[in-house]
């Protein structure tokens, strides 16, 4: 497609928040007014682009933002957009604010939409991988991941004091939807027992086995880290299974929850959300459409947003190897 004129961007976040969106809006906002064009804020996702809440941003808009968890812009998850007559409004509403463009900021869902959009509309867009999960072709880590990351480790290391001290078996679930990329990462990086995550199968004796191994061994401390979409069921279903086959064992279940989404950015993702909201705008600038916008080695990759959000991206093998290396 040929480059179209484009003077007013329009930027929105969609779906699950996560640590480095307002860093995200914020290097777009920027790089949008350093290119001289109007940028507008669309609030809560797709549901603001339909109901028409929609704000022309000034540099006020943006200032203390990248610091800052969440997103300023607020996020939704719109029903109405998922239909026909939904996008028809948001049309409509884009129309008559005469924005060019989009950068939307979401997950696979979010970036979904806005395929969709361009293929029924042609508005230029590009999209930004904000999420947690990490779950994203296209990039080799989401904006918010890292972060989720650190927040884990931190709340699983706080766990273990209690688990040494007590000579507990903690279940503890993380967040990542069907992927594991939190599980292992978190897992690794707090010396975790086990790891279960959604891409790998372990039975319920082989986990038995490995904790009676370890029991033998004096560990002081079991903590199994659980991915939340485990084949297996959650935390709290595996605690109850493997309880029947060591009941001498007091097992408790911790579920990290939504406090993996909250808090500051990590530096790594204040950086990747900063270089991504600047490349958001420069692509759009060049006729890059209807892509997503990511890091690859260091380096900012623009690929198809189709081919980002259906090529499976799952936990590196040789993780899972190390993990398993690891906790022996
Ligand atoms: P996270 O991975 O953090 O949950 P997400 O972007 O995947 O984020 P979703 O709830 O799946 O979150 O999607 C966000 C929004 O994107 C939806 O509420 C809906 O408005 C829009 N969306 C998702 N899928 C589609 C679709 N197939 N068609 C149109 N819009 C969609």
């Amino acid at each position: 497609m040929e480059p179209k004129t484009i003077k007013k961007i329009g930027v929105l976040t969609s779906g699950g928040d996560s640590p480095g969106m307002n860093a995200a809006i914020r290097a777009a906002v920027r790089a949008g007014f350093y290119y001289n064009l109007e940028m507008y804020g669309i609030y809560r996702g797709y549901e603001g682009l339909i109901q028409n809440d929609i704000k022309k941003l000034d540099s006020r808009y943006i200032t203390h933002v990248l610091e800052r968890g969440g997103t300023f812009l607020k996020s939704a998850r719109s029903a109405e957009f998922r239909t026909p007559e939904g996008r028809s409004k948001a049309y409509e509403n884009i129309k008559a604010h005469g924005i060019d463009a989009l950068v939307v900021i979401g997950g696979d869902g979010s970036l979904t939409g806005a395929h969709l959009f361009f293929q029924e509309y042609g508005i230029p867009s590009i999209g930004l991988p904000g999420t947690i999960d990490n779950d994203l072709s296209g990039t080799d880590s989401t904006i918010g991941f890292d972060t989720a990351c650190n927040t884990a480790i931190e709340a699983i290391d706080k766990i273990r004091d209690t688990a040494t001290s007590h000579d507990r078996l903690f279940f503890v679930e993380v967040m990542g939807r069907d992927a594991g990329f939190i599980a292992i990462n978190a897992g690794i990086g707090s010396a975790a027992a086990a790891i279960l995550i959604p891409e790998k199968k372990m039975p319920i004796d082989h986990l038995v086995d490995k904790l009676k191994i370890r029991s033998k061994a004096k560990k002081s401390s079991n903590i199994v880290i659980v991915a939340e979409g485990g084949k297996s069921g959650g935390a709290g279903e595996i605690a109850e299974k493997v309880k029947k086959f060591l009941p001498s064992y007091d097992i408790k279940v911790t579920i990290l929850g939504h406090l993996q989404r909250g808090g500051a950015p990590s530096s790594f993702d204040r950086l990747l959300a900063s270089k991504l909201g600047v490349a958001a705008v420069e692509g759009l600038l060049q006729g890059k459409y209807d892509v997503m916008a990511g890091l690859i080695n260091n380096k900012v990759v623009y690929t198809p947003i189709k081919k980002a959000i259906i090529d499976d991206k799952s936990v590196d093998e040789e993780d899972f190897r190390i993990a398993k290396i690891l906790s022996t």
